[in-house]
């Protein structure tokens, strides 16, 4: 149950003065809820900036287009005259050293002259203007007489809004919620709250709702950090409890003898890469333990991960037990079976292949052998956790693509079998900073250099309008007996947009160059798919026309040239993961990115990015930081949650502290039933990774 303390801030919204239901729907938009909205989520919305009114210049010192607070004295009303009602109100008022208009328009004279009363002192705050050498200030933001004037907030922070929601709204319910922060226990080490200079939890939202200084605002300031501190420990700790609670029922230790992995590794055309054969040994090493492993596996394209999971599938089989490798497309699924089937075969390992399209007879059979323990390792799509799958003994699920899956369906396969070891591969390079935000629960191993022998890819990127050309280019290659990937972003025109449809630049390069020409899109059926891949792996036709289907590790090293209309459209992970698929022979490789000018902004430097740089690292980092953490990870597909108050790009370097703060603080106090695992307890309350406190009485 939820610390009674913590009850005022779990209130809804409506229950502070001056918010109603209406107001309480424009807060759900603003905050993007479904459900009703509550005073921590006020709270948690911080401001974006600050109007700073500090600056109390004499009038004749004012700086145009600036905010101040000047004190003056009103000498007299200017009405609108009576034939124009609609020109502006002015208040003359002056100082010692000059003269200001204060200029309204619709206002009401009664109104004004009860704020501004002629022969009295005023202090005013706003933006000052010159107008014909006038100095004017438009609708002042605030009148004050000069007994009130303790009360103006000299620095005043400002909100997000959305539309019918007024800044001075936000800020009166805020105070309100203000007023209901409890007293909190404080859940940081004593030592590291020092160290970084970090104000306790109340007093941290205090100074960014009620900043004294603009700086108190700043993401990167004290009070941010202190805030997005708390955030990553409390992910942290909600991580470290779950991965405390999936390796209790502790991981079967299945050692294996080497001898398959022998064979495999001797069956290879090539050697292992160092990053490899370092990958193959953390995951034996895993396997060979009693807990259970779950192990990332990250790995730009092209970088060899397939033969990694399948040594680590290798090993399981020694120790007598069964593999699944599950991928996210159909494509994929086939593309793994047919290149581990004969390495398999070498080593005596029977490989299955069950997709949605394996069915009758044939499905059945499948089953069956797997039951028996007949097959070895199962490849397929999602297909391979239906319930009908039953395996003799699992060992190993290896999930390939990882940000294609649910987290959902990540678990449903490893209760496939009992203490399943789990080893999830991903082509996104990943930045550290996010794996342990989200995959703090899982340990990593990375393959940093690519196989011997691959040459680099020249990028260029050219305008629509010069289409011809690269038509022609791509003649050229043809002639040389190189093959072509050609990448349309949607397979049929629909009726507002122009992108280049598939089915209508397949048809024209048709015309252009025949029968060699090829085309694939999701929509075809899966065998009708895999009938074009192979027709092009085969080197049967020459120009593949794709919608982004071959994104995710289609894998044809004669591959060279790819062609990518409206690159502008694509994203920067996907246009590298596209640009992927060639560069992997030996031959050297060519991407054209076509794009429709003019560029934005963003698509100006996701290009420029492109054409620099192949190192799947920077351009993941660079991902980041155009996109936002949220995006990079799809997280809204997968189901993982963003981040309240912590911004990645600024508070990143706390999240590593974080997790080792969290690692300590389970080793010693596993329940936390100590004082500060009380008050640690308070905290995943308050960021709402309670669901982790369940696991512990469970446990
Ligand atoms: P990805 O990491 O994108 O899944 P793959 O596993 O598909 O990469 O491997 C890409 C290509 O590199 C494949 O053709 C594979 O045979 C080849 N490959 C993998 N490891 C090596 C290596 N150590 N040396 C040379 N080629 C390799
Ligand atoms: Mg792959």
């Amino acid at each position: 149950m939820r610390p009674s303390l913590l009850n005022p801030l779990f209130a809804a919204v409506t229950t502070l003065a001056g918010v109603g239901p209406q107001v309480e729907k424009l807060y759900r938009r603003l905050f993007g809820r479904d459900q009703t909205t509550r005073v921590v989520d006020l709270l948690f919305h911080l401001p974006t900036g600050v109007i700073d009114r500090r600056a109390r210049p004499k009038l004749r010192d004012v700086v145009p287009d600036t905010v101040v607070t000047v004190a003056v004295t009103v000498d007299r009303h200017r009405p609108p005259p009576p034939h124009r009602p609609r020109a502006p109100y002015q208040v003359y008022t002056s100082d010692d050293t000059g003269d200001l208009v204060l200029t309204y328009f619709n206002a009401r004279k009664d109104f004004l002259q009860k704020l501004l009363p002629v022969g009295e002192r005023r202090y005013v705050s706003g933006t000052v203007a010159l107008y014909d050498g006038m100095r004017q200030m438009v609708h002042p933001d605030r009148v004050i007489a000069e007994a009130d004037l303790a009360k103006l907030p000299l620095v005043e922070p400002v909100y997000a809004l959305t539309e019918g929601l007024t800044l001075n709204q936000v800020r009166k319910a805020v105070d309100a919620a203000l007023a209901r922060l409890p007293d909190m226990p404080e859940w940081q080490d004593a030592n590291w709250v020092a160290r970084e200079r970090f104000p306790p939890f109340v007093e941290a939202l205090r100074a960014l709702h009620r900043p004294a200084l603009p700086s108190d605002v700043l993401p990167e300031g004290s009070a941010w950090s202190r805030l997005a501190y708390d955030e990553f420990l409390a992910g942290q700790l909600a991580l470290a409890l779950v991965r405390a609670h999936l390796r209790r029922p502790a991981g079967r230790a299945t050692p294996g003898t080497g001898h398959l992995r022998k064979r495999l590794i001797e069956a290879l055309p090539y050697s292992l890469t160092p990053s490899q054969s370092r990958a193959v040994a953390d995951i034996v090493a895993d396997l060979a333990k009693p807990e259970r492993m779950l192990r990332l596996l990250q790995g730009d394209v092209g970088s060899g991960k397939t033969v990694v999971a399948l040594l680590a599938a290798a090993a399981v089989i020694e120790g007598g037990r069964q593999a699944a490798l599950m991928a996210p497309t159909e494509i994929l699924a086939r593309q793994h079976f047919n290149t581990i089937t004969p390495l398999a075969a070498a080593a005596g390992i029977e490989v299955a292949l069950l997709t949605g399209r394996e069915r009758g007879r044939e499905r059945n059979d499948i089953l069956e052998k797997l039951a028996f323990g007949d097959v070895h390792i199962l490849i397929g799509t999602h297909a391979v956790f239906q319930e009908e799958v039953e395996f003799r003994d699992l060992g190993l699920a290896v999930v390939d693509e990882q940000h294609r899956f649910g987290v959902h369906q990540r678990l449903a396969l490893a209760k496939k079998g009992e203490a399943v070891d789990v080893l999830v591969m991903t082509a996104t390079p990943i930045p550290r900073t996010l794996v342990l935000t989200y995959f703090g629960d899982m340990d990593v191993s990375e393959l940093r250099e690519k196989p011997a022998g691959r040459q680099p890819i020249a990028t260029r990127t050219i305008p629509l309008n010069r289409l011809r050309e690269v038509v022609e280019a791509v003649g050229r290659a043809l002639a040389e007996g190189r093959r072509v990937y050609w990448v349309c972003p949607l397979v049929e025109e629909s009726e507002n947009t122009d992108l280049a449809a598939a089915e209508d630049r397949f048809g024209a390069l048709k015309q252009h160059f025949g029968a060699m020409v090829d085309l694939v899109h999701g929509r075809m059926k899966g065998a009708d798919k895999d009938r074009a891949m192979a027709r092009f792996a085969a080197g049967e036709t020459r120009l593949l026309v794709a919608t982004t289907v071959i994104e995710v590790g289609v894998d044809v090293p004669e591959a060279t040239v790819m062609v990518i209309e409206h690159a502008e459209r694509f994203g920067l992970a996907q246009l590298h993961q596209l640009r992927g698929r060639i560069g992997r022979g030996a031959e050297h490789s060519t991407c054209l990115l076509l794009y429709k000018p003019p560029l934005g902004a963003a698509a100006k430097t996701r290009l420029a990015v492109m054409r620099e740089s192949e190192d799947g690292f920077r351009i993941a980092e660079e991902d980041l930081r155009l996109r936002g953490e949220g995006d990079v990870l799809g997280t809204r597909q997968s189901g993982l949650p963003g981040f309240k108050l912590a911004r990645i790009e600024v508070h990143g370097k706390l999240i590593g502290p974080a997790r080792e703060d969290a690692s300590l603080i389970l080793a010693r106090d596993p329940t936390l039933a100590s004082e500060r695992g009380q008050a640690l307890r308070h905290l995943l309350y308050l960021f709402e990774r309670d669901e982790a406190i369940r696991l512990i009485r469970a446990g």
